[in-house]
């Protein structure tokens, strides 16, 4: 196998790094590429090139602009067998999953924020004077300016250029560090652009680290005008703190420790159905799945028992293999992580319904990052396991007697991203969605998105929304413009 060269785009130029690191397969463990470290000095000749390309791409015309958009997601959808490989390489997650949602959503989020720029309306006011004459009031929006798209590695494409598109949309330069975890699909986006024509320096990729690399480079540079950040809550901290002297705006979507609400008058299929993908989607890697579940005495027992068969029927194997539903986690230091808490739990004295585990297969996967799905029961509210955000295929179960109780429960996390409700009563629907402390209710579904909607979350899950308009107020900046009518 050759093992590929992932290198920065830089001013509309593949360029070596100082240093390399390698990226392994979280499958088999092979060596699969080498990716080119950025150097604090290619940082900085990263982001004059994004300045020195920000006021003709400022000024290009909206349609133009978004012709070029689209000619990304064009891209994109024309190599994605291409995209399709790297995703699953850098990731090990099954071809299915890739395959249907990062992928197509991946070129989507270009389709969808060039069809809102295209779209917008302004922000205006007739106001009445004291002289019994008018004023009209509009806010006109101007690119923020020097985007940088700091991202992590579970969904990496479609995360990635949910920030990218919009940066790029609404007339932004932008400087991408995808995470050292997988580097392959932004490496791929930067060639798309190369060969759809980008003007050099309106899109830049830099590979790295964070702290001492090309993240921290980025965070404290003073000429980048804001940061757009998914990742953990600890990161965010620290990039707060990078970004504060210079008072640099920041948008941060970050951890979650989500709650599912199943009541007992719920459709008990579709909440089994629906339970089981939020826990185990990924390999419980998506920030929004569930790891705490709230169920209605009646059916706590009988709901436990068919979630657990349906963890211990989940077919782990072979990304590619199309009957796949489960592949490994990310990597093999992110399971030493996951197979702490898995050690935490018991020691916190959880029952462990099903999992716990490695699975042992007796071929090259057995050199991966495979881990059971796990269902835990009884651990005290208090618990580590209960308030960390563990990302793997694992949850606690526990019973709920009333709704206000249920509430309580779901509610009392220092996170607040997304919260699941399974009920067939509509109006408790309502109810109980309204009540949750976060900023993504579902009800009788998950990860069920509309890219016009707000996304993000509160507390220790991020600052700020994006999406739709929302994305447009982080990516621009008002002036106000008054005119005495
Ligand atoms: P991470 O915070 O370790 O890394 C994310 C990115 O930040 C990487 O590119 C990394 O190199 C960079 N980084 C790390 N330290 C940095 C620093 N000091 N300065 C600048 N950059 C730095 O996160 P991860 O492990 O890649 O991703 C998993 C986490 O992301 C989970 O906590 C998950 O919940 C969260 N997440 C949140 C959302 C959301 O929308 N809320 C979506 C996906 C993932």
């Amino acid at each position: 196998m050759t093992i590929r060269q992932l290198r920065n785009y830089i001013d509309g130029r593949f360029e070596d790094g100082a240093s390399t690191f390698n990226k392994l397969s979280p499958v088999d463990g092979q060596l699969i590429a080498q990716v080119h470290e950025a150097s604090q000095d290619q940082v900085n000749r990263a982001v004059a090139a994004a300045h020195r390309a920000l006021p003709a791409w400022a000024a290009l015309s909206v349609a133009a602009r978004t012709d070029h958009l689209l000619a990304l997601a064009d891209g994109i959808t024309r190599r994605f067998d291409d995209f399709l490989q790297a995703e699953i390489g850098d990731t090990g997650k099954p071809v299915e999953w890739a395959k249907n949602i990062d992928i197509p959503r991946g070129a989507a989020n270009f389709r969808a924020f060039a069809e809102l720029a295209r779209t917008l309306d302004m922000e205006s006011y007739m106001t009445d004077t004291p002289d019994g004459r008018q004023a009209l009031n509009y806010a006109y929006r101007k690119p923020l300016g020097v985007v940088g798209v700091i991202s992590p590695w579970n969904l990496p494409l479609l995360l990635l250029t949910w920030k990218v598109a919009p940066a790029l949309a609404f007339g932004n330069t932008v400087i991408m560090k995808p995470s050292e975890v997988t580097p392959s699909t932004a490496t791929l986006l930067a060639e798309v652009a190369d060969q759809a024509g980008l003007p050099p320096g309106v899109l830049n990729l830099t590979h790295g680290f964070g702290p001492g690399s090309a993240g921290e480079f980025m965070t404290t540079h003073p000429d980048i005008d804001g940061i757009t950040f998914t990742g953990e809550s600890a990161t965010g901290s620290a990039i707060m703190r990078a970004v504060a002297p210079g008072v640099k705006p920041v948008s941060f979507e970050l951890g979650g420790k989500n709650a599912a609400l199943v009541f007992a008058d719920a459709d008990f299929d579709a909440a089994v159905d629906g339970v089981t993908r939020s826990v185990f989607a990924n390999c419980g890697q998506v920030c929004l799945c569930t790891e705490r579940v709230y169920v209605e005495r009646p059916i706590y027992e009988r709901f436990v028992a068919a979630l657990a068969q349906r963890a211990r029927d989940m077919r782990i194997g072979w990304p590619l293999d199309p009957a796949t539903e489960m592949g490994p986690l990310v990597s093999r230091e992110h399971r030493e992580k996951v197979l702490s808490y898995f050690a935490l739990a018991r020691e916190e004295g959880a029952t462990v319904v099903t999992g716990g585990g490695v699975p042992v297969f007796g071929d090259a996967r057995d050199d991966g990052a495979y881990v059971q799905p796990t269902i835990w029961t009884g651990l005290s509210e208090n618990a580590r396991c209960i308030k960390e955000e563990v990302f793997g295929p694992v949850c606690h179960v526990a019973p709920f007697d009333t709704e206000e109780e249920a509430i309580r429960l779901a509610n009392d996390t220092r996170y607040g991203l997304a919260a699941a409700v399974w009920t067939q009563n509509l109006t408790r629907g309502h109810r109980v969605a309204q009540a949750m402390k976060v900023g993504l209710a579902w009800v009788n579904c998950w990860f069920l998105r509309d890219l016009r909607t707000p996304f993000g979350g509160s507390g220790l899950s991020g600052i700020g929304r994006e999406g739709g308009r929302h994305s447009l107020h982080f990516y621009t900046e008002p002036t106000n413009v008054c005119i005495k009518l």
